[in-house]
């Protein structure tokens, strides 16, 4: 055994418990009460140990956007955050990851990582024939846009054409992710943020949202709804779910923590699509939390230059930048509605790594990566832009007391910062 964990909290499948955690190899080898090793890390008494996170959800934009963020500074940003994997949205990045040859462009561009990364591919308009060799080259899975994606590079799919790549795609049972906002529903936004959040009504993403779950009903593949914001929609994912559908989703920190109410004109840092709604609906998504419908929390991380992102919310970037502050967060708030960490690491680690099917990743049980996270959770911190690690720390949680503080990551036994990550294809992790 190359090292040993001691800790009064280990959060593991079956709950938090008092254990040694062995590893040899990088591998998780023993959860046990007590190991014997000269090698131990002794976690202190207000330390727990979580299993490293899985963002399922990150736009790195390297190469071609890597003045918005790249692979060295958002895997250094991630490392400092607990998350230990991340896999890369298709676009943003030039050129978007919509053939098997750009692939090999971003993994050649992703040479120096800090963590484990693997990769989405993209449905754009003409690239059918692109899945199966994308899919054959390693990708997690297929995104689409519904509506303008904010990039003219990666083209929105009518439903016609999500449906004919939903057939493709179930015969190779791959999953393909929706941004699901309908474009006919959404309007040209005001400079102002109650102009901007008409512009983008809670029907855009009901109507989109049922849309994918006819199509999941009509082709049997797997689908999965990216970010949601609208909480009306959660009847429809429940109705969807009840009907044992394929069909999964996740909603983001920010959508958690914020609310309209409190966003003011010109604070553009707050600016990402869907928008964040009003703190009723905040509770609904985390009532849907509790209850299942919805299955996993991650990023969304997409940042741009500053210059990009300032200016009127008619005008300004739509992405927020959080891939350092997503545990403590979501933590956060979730300490303070009663749910336990055992939740917050279901959420942000154990499902987003089942979803794309790392077998090697998201608990802290025999047989998984060393993949570990030492957590404060009692201690806070108010966030400081200029401790990001993010290219651009533009962040709207700048300046707010979070709880919770990721004191060490450990990337396949080895402390992140001397260890060096891996890319990732899917069937292999
Ligand atoms: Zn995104």
């Amino acid at each position: 055994m190359d090292l040993v964990f001691r800790a009064r909290r280990v959060i593991t499948p079956q709950g938090e418990i008092a254990c040694d955690v062995g590893v040899a190899g990088g591998r998780i080898v023993a959860v046990e009460p007590r190991i014997d090793s000269p090698n131990v890390v002794h976690l202190a008494d207000d330390e727990v140990l979580l299993p490293g996170l899985v963002d399922t959800h990150v736009h790195v934009n390297d190469p071609g956007r890597s003045e918005w963020e790249g692979f060295e500074t958002a895997t250094r940003a991630a490392a400092a955050g607990g998350v230990t994997t991340i896999i890369d949205m298709p676009l943003n990045s030039i050129p978007p990851t919509v053939e098997a040859a750009a692939l090999e462009v971003k993994r050649k561009a992703a040479a120096r990582v800090s963590v484990d990364v693997g990769f989405w591919g993209g449905i754009v308009p003409g690239n059918l024939a692109d899945l199966k060799p994308l899919h054959e080259a390693g990708v997690f899975g297929f995104k689409c846009f519904l509506l303008h994606s904010g990039v003219d590079e990666f083209p929105a799919v009518t439903t016609a054409e999500l449906e004919a790549a939903l057939r493709e795609l179930a015969t190779l049972d791959a999953l393909t992710i929706v941004h699901a906002e309908d474009a006919h529903t959404v309007r040209d936004s005001e400079p102002d943020y109650a102009g901007f959040l008409a512009s983008r009504p809670r029907e855009a993403e009901n109507k989109a949202i049922s849309d994918v779950v006819a199509l999941t009903r009509k082709t049997g593949a797997r689908t999965h709804v990216l970010h949601l914001s609208s909480s009306d929609a959660l009847a429809i994912l429940e109705a969807a779910k009840r009907e044992s559908l394929p069909i999964t989703a996740e909603t983001c920190p920010h959508y958690l923590t914020f609310s309209a109410e409190e966003i003011r004109d010109g604070q553009t840092e707050f600016k990402c699509c869907p928008p964040i709604r009003e703190a009723d609906n905040r509770e609904a998504l985390w009532r849907g939390l509790r209850d299942g419908v919805i299955d996993l929390v991650v990023s969304d991380h997409s940042p741009s230059t500053a210059e990009l992102k300032q200016g009127d919310f008619a005008t300004a970037w739509g992405g927020i930048a959080s891939l350092q502050l997503g545990l403590p967060a979501v933590w956060t708030g979730a300490r303070d509605r009663g749910f336990q960490l055992t939740d917050v690491v279901r959420w942000m680690s154990t499902h987003p790594a089942r979803q794309v099917g790392l077998r090697g990743k998201g608990a802290i049980e025999t047989g998984k990566d060393a993949d570990l996270v030492v957590f404060a959770p009692d201690e806070t911190f108010v966030v400081d832009r200029e401790k990001l690690h993010h290219r651009n720390p533009v962040t709207p949680y700048h300046g707010r007391t979070l709880h919770g503080v990721v004191r060490q990551t450990w990337l396949r036994g080895k402390e992140t910062g001397t260890a060096q990550g891996k890319l990732l294809r899917r069937g292999e992790a």
